[in-house]
């Protein structure tokens, strides 16, 4: 599929960017196989609370697994059969999956790619973007890897780096970073994903107060418009 790396700059939603392994499922390096498959606890609940938002939920996922020749794009829709399955027993579900099978020194020779969405690269975010009418600077992307904070960094979006699966090494080495060059350490840490939903939808019941309604008919929108620092005020 050619993506789109170009980031859609019109109006549009948030969205939050989830990595798929050591944030939603527990990591096991090159997980190729539903069975391999385990919920980190709170998981599913979380997402079904940003589904009752109506906020897109988002899988991005790195994949080189597929590159390495260690499973096939049809074990992964296996994985994401299954992982639907799950989910939905806790009432969540998953807007749209985007991942990259790609790696610079694949086996596989036809994804022996330098691609633009293999992650910190933004290739997945842009082409979510576009298809879901996503805005990026609204957006959220959580996740375990600097790869995955730096590709919120790379697309504008707003990082969160989860204590789960690499998320607790990745804590440490950005920690030994600050101390060592004497930075303050800026990045967003929580526990893990239920945490960051939390947050999320904490910050955005603030900025959109309850009290304040769309109006209700198209005919009558030019008349009764809200303006817009009445709704958002703190953009
Ligand atoms: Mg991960
Ligand atoms: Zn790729």
């Amino acid at each position: 599929m050619a993506i789109d790396t170009k980031i859609w700059t019109g109006p549009g939603r948030p969205a939050v960017f989830l990595d798929r392994d050591g944030t939603i499922n527990e990591e096991v390096k090159y997980l190729g196989s539903p069975h391999q498959l385990r919920l980190i606890p709170g998981a599913a609940e979380a997402i079904a609370r940003l589904n009752q938002t109506g906020i897109p939920v988002i899988v991005v996922t790195n994949q080189s697994g597929i590159a390495h020749g260690y499973y096939t794009e049809d074990d992964i829709q296996d994985i994401h059969n299954y992982l639907d399955k799950l989910l939905a027993d806790h009432g969540a579900s998953i807007n749209a999956y985007y991942y990259c099978p790609h790696h610079p020194e694949a086996i596989v020779k036809k994804y022996m790619v330098d691609c633009e969405c293999r992650k910190p690269r933004i290739g997945m975010l842009s082409a979510a973007a576009a298809q879901e009418n996503v805005s990026l600077s609204q957006a959220y992307l959580i996740g375990d890897k600097r790869s995955d904070l730096r590709a919120a960094l790379n697309a504008g979006a707003r990082g969160i780096l989860v204590r789960t699966g690499y998320g607790r090494q990745t804590e440490e080495e950005l920690l030994r970073e600050a101390e060592a060059t004497g930075a303050a350490l800026v990045t967003n840490i929580v526990d893990d994903l239920a945490a960051a939903v939390d947050q999320i939808l904490a910050s955005t019941q603030q900025s959109q107060p309850q009290s304040v309604q769309p109006p209700k008919f198209v005919s009558t929108y030019r008349f009764h418009r809200p303006a817009t620092d009445q709704r958002y005020p703190h953009q």
